[in-house]
């Protein structure tokens, strides 16, 4: 039996960790400070947010929320992105995806500061994470790579599989995992042979958005398994992208949904902050060496 990676409980320690830092810059007179834009009305989204910003209050991070409606202009996003570039309480900019039709978030994520991008979606940070020089990394692979460090599973020299290929997950997972010395393949829609390269993953991380997408029989005995899907089954019950009962029966390590992936990418949010404020008011020029 799967041990389970208990992502909530790694997280309320990253939490605390992150509430201390947050006392020590106030002692300092910095009071990290982070802005939530959520544009329309999707549900998720609405409560993401929420999450995002009680997760704040009680790490002690200032949160403004700017909850703009479907039919926003671009221009008009475009406008408050750059006021809060240049405001000075607050250290890191969320914009929450997707969002509404109509709106481009390419051109939206290019226009916040790439100093104050705790997604770490901006370009500038992308290719920070490919070369290996971050500022901050994106909170879901963050959060996966925390908790494999801190339950000591090594991915040095192993296979490593990440079903996925999106901006936000699957491409920053690879190169994570990359960097921490995993063999890494990564699978998409379009790859031949899937079932088969995921049963030779010493790690196989699921971030496909379909519900129980990987079967027990695409699972190689003792493989660590990290499960990023938040879908919902036939009866409208929230499950991951993987087929968790039969796949925990012979996997080493699982992540769990919920109460894994999940709690991991708030706790890293609320680190990027810090680290934005930190950064920030480390070189307050910081335009210049963009
Ligand atoms: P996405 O942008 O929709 O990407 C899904 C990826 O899965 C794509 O690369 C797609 O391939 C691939 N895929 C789809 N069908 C496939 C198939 N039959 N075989 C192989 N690959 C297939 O999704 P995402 O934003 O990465 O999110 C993935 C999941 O993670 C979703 O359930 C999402 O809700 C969840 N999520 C959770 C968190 C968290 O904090 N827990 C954070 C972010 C996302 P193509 O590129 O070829 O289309």
């Amino acid at each position: 039996m799967a041990k389970l990676i208990d992502g909530k409980a790694i997280s309320a320690q990253i939490k605390a960790e992150t509430a201390l830092e947050v006392q020590e810059l106030k002692d300092k007179g910095i009071i990290p400070g982070l802005a939530v834009v959520l544009v329309g009305n999707d549900p998720a989204s609405q409560t993401y947010v929420n999450l995002k910003e009680k997760a704040c209050a009680a790490a002690g991070i200032y949160s403004e929320k700017y909850a703009l409606p479907a039919n926003t202009h671009q221009d008009d996003l475009f406008d408050l992105v750059n006021r809060l570039n240049h405001k000075k309480e607050i250290h890191g900019i969320l914009v929450q995806l997707p969002l509404p039709d109509g709106l481009d978030e390419e051109s939206v994520i290019e226009t916040i500061d790439p100093w104050k991008d705790v997604d770490a979606f901006h370009p500038s940070n992308v290719g920070r994470i490919m070369i290996g020089n971050y500022r901050f990394l994106p909170c879901t692979p963050a959060g996966i790579m925390e908790m494999l460090h801190r339950e000591k599973i090594s991915v040095a020299g192993k296979k490593c599989v990440v079903v996925g290929r999106s901006n936000i997950v699957g491409k920053p997972m690879a190169m994570l995992l990359l960097h921490d010395n995993g063999t890494v393949t990564i699978c998409h829609s379009k790859t031949k042979d899937l079932e088969e390269i995921c049963r030779c993953a010493d790690v196989l991380v699921a971030a496909v958005g379909k519900p129980k997408f990987i079967t027990a029989d695409m699972v190689k005995p003792g493989a660590c398994v990290v499960d990023v899907g938040m879908d919902r089954d036939e009866n409208g019950k929230l499950c991951g992208d993987v087929d968790f009962e039969p796949v925990s029966r012979l996997a080493s390590y699982i992540t769990p949904v919920p109460g894994g992936v999940g709690p991991m990418t708030i706790a890293m949010l609320l680190r990027n902050t810090v680290t934005a404020a930190k950064i920030q008011n480390a070189i307050p020029d910081r335009q210049k060496v963009c």
